[in-house]
């Protein structure tokens, strides 16, 4: 569905631009596992289309797995509370794991996520994520990569979503407050 919709008062990454940026992105974790295999590990469901997009313009062969987790109900602030939902069907022992992730935003999903993988004895853990909010950030985390940082406002598009609504948008655009406030 096209970013231009009544709800989305800013664009803050175009489909274009996202593509454009995938790209670039691609070309950068390639050069950083060269000949290993790396498992790209997707964070549902809002990574799904980022994980489609950056698997694809990637050169280096890569398997994939997925896991749920909720860390927010359906509301817009984080809770830090963290669920498995569904878990990895692969053991990451001694794997190389690359989390692909929509957007980091208190970081305090990814920093629990990243200590769980840790205790499963991967053999590495990074993690690339479309966007970033720093000036949400409560907790530091060691991103390799990231897509856009943007401002801490609440955006929905691109696998993103407001009660499940507005993942099918080709880019990322912030969402009215008047439609959750
Ligand atoms: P964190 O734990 O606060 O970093 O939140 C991470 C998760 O919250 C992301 O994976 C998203 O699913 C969700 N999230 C954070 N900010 C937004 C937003 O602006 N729009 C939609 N979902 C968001
Ligand atoms: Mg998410």
């Amino acid at each position: 569905m096209h970013l231009a919709h009544k709800d989305i008062t800013k664009v803050l990454a175009s489909k274009e631009q996202i593509q454009t940026r995938i790209q670039e992105l691609a070309i950068h974790i390639d050069e950083f596992y060269q000949d290993k295999n790396v498992l790209l590990l997707g964070i549902l469901k809002g990574a799904v289309p980022f994980m489609a997009d950056l698997s694809r313009a990637m050169q280096i062969p890569s398997s994939q797995d997925w896991m749920a987790v909720s860390s927010y109900g359906s509301g817009t602030v984080s809770s830090g509370v963290v669920r498995i939902l569904k878990d990895l069907d692969t053991d990451i022992k001694d794997r190389h794991v690359l989390i692909v992730e929509d957007i980091i935003d208190s970081g305090l999903t990814l920093s629990w996520l990243t200590a769980n993988l840790a205790a499963r004895e991967a053999k590495s853990v990074e993690i690339v994520a479309l966007l970033r909010k720093p000036e949400a950030a409560k907790v530091k985390i060691d991103v390799r990569w990231v897509g856009f940082d943007i401002p801490n406002e609440f955006v929905v598009g691109y696998g993103l979503d407001y009660n499940e609504q507005y993942r099918s948008l080709d880019g990322v655009g912030v969402l009215a407050p008047s439609v959750y406030s």
